[in-house]
Formats: structure tokens, sequence, C-alpha cells
């Protein structure tokens, strides 16, 4: 299949080194770019699934996919010395900048690191108080695998949160912002990471990412309940919440 940018579409089997690659390649420029790309708006969608996650002292928290650490930082403030934030990734050199950025804001004992795939997570049943993914569910091959693995290893009363780029309902957004993932974005990270591909392989994997109806029912099928979304920025990112009951 062709994607939108006329590109061969990467089949199953070589996504994972694909996306493996992708972000090996762009980890130490990764918080940049971030900030660039999304004019600084990410902290605020971050900042929204901190306020919705409802962590407390003391509680259990997965941060899945969860890259150079962001929300960690923020939970293993909230979560304090008696709590426990373990921060994962699939890629080493992620979690290495991660690491390093978390050292560098001071955060001790209460973080720990864990190379892990989202789809077969290397923990017990019932575990954690509440998980995040944050843009990263659109990079995983097996997205109802990892689903069931986060419903698995949430404790009972758990909460999952998926914050993710997803599909802005209205028309003219949804135009102005193609015209962005796939013209300007592609231009910024060869500019800026002088990477255009990782770029251009971002703005594929937003593209083809479920839409909010469908991620809620994705959420459903793996045994989440009441599940909800939440439209931000127009919907050009949405923040999914499943409880297991
Ligand atoms: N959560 C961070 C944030 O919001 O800034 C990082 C998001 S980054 C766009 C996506 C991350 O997903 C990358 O660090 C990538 O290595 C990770 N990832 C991709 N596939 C994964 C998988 N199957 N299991 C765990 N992590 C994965």
């Amino acid at each position: 299949r062709t994607t939108h940018f006329g590109y061969q579409e990467v089949p199953v089997e070589e996504k994972a080194a694909r996306v493996a690659d992708v972000f090996h390649s762009v980890a130490s420029r990764y918080d940049l770019m971030n900030d660039l790309m999304s004019l600084g708006i990410h902290r605020l969608w971050k900042r929204l699934t901190l306020e919705r996650a409802g962590v407390r002292r003391g509680q259990s928290v997965l941060d899945i996919a969860g890259g150079t650490g962001d929300l960690t930082l923020k939970f293993s403030r909230l979560v304090g010395p008696s709590g426990r934030v373990v921060l994962a990734d699939i890629n080493a050199s992620m979690l290495n900048v991660g690491r390093d950025k978390l050292l560098d804001h001071g955060v001790g004992g209460n973080v720990e690191y864990v190379q892990a795939n989202a789809e077969c997570l290397p923990f017990a049943d019932n575990t954690f108080d509440c998980i995040t993914i944050a843009f990263g569910l659109r990079n995983v091959t097996d997205k109802d695998a990892a689903l069931a693995s986060m419903a698995r290893v949430l404790k009972p009363g758990g909460r999952l949160l998926v914050l993710e780029f997803s599909k802005p309902p209205h028309q003219l957004l949804s135009k102005v912002y193609d015209e962005y993932s796939f013209r300007l974005l592609p231009k910024m990270g060869e500019l800026v990471a002088n990477d255009a591909d990782s770029y251009r392989y971002l703005a594929e994997s937003i593209r083809m990412h479920p839409d909010q109806e469908t991620l809620k029912g994705m959420m459903e099928r793996a045994g989440l309940e009441r599940v909800e979304y939440t439209n931000l920025t127009g919907g050009i990112v949405a923040l999914h919440r499943g409880i297991k009951l």
C-alpha cells in the first residue's frame, strides 16, 4: 500500500526495526524537537495527563514508552519516597537520555529504568496503580497486545492513560495539520536534526494511528472500563483514560 506522501507502507515485520532506528537517531535531540514541533504545547498535553492520572503519594506508576522521561520526572515527585515509578522503553538510547536528564534534575531512589516492550511487559499481574503511554502507542506494532499487557499489570482500580496524536474532527484544521505534518515537519527535522526521514516516519505514523472512537473500542476490548477521551488542541491529540475494575 502507498501512503499519503507517496511512500510504500512499511511491512509489519519491518516496523519494529524502523521504529528502533528512528528513536536511536533522534534520542539526543528528542526534547528540543518536541518543543519545536509542538511549539511547546506538548507540555500542556502532558500536564493534563498528570492531572487526570490522579496519582498520590506512595503509589506505583509505570510510564511505558516513557522515552526521555518527562512524565516520570513529575510522577517521581508526586509519589514521593514511599512510591515507585518505572520508566520503561524498548529503546536503550532513549532510556539513557532519560536517565541522564532525571539524574540532572536530582531524581533519586524512587525511579527504576527498565528496557521493555509494551507488547509483553515483564511485570507481575496487578502491579501498578497507574500506567501512562504518551506518544508511544502509535509506534507499537501490535497495539492490542500492548493494551492487554498494560491491563494485566494494572491493579484493580488502576488507571491507564493513553496520550496520542489523533484525528482532528474539523476538516479545515485537518487540512492545515496535514500540510504542517507532511511538508513542514520533515523540513524542520532536516534543519534541526539533519534527519528528514525520521520526521517523515513520524507524520506517517500519526496518519495511520486509530482515531478516537477506534482506540476507545480497542481499550474496551483489552478489558478496560469506563473508557473516555478528551480532545486536545482540536483533536490533534487525544487523551484516553480507562480503568481496570
Ligand atoms: N513518552 C515520551 C514523551 O511523551 O515524550 C516519549 C515518546 S516517543 C515519541 C515514543 C517512544 O516509544 C520512544 O522512546 C520509543 O523507543 C518507544 N517505543 C516504541 N515502540 C515501543 C514498544 N513496543 N514498547 C515500548 N516502547 C516503545
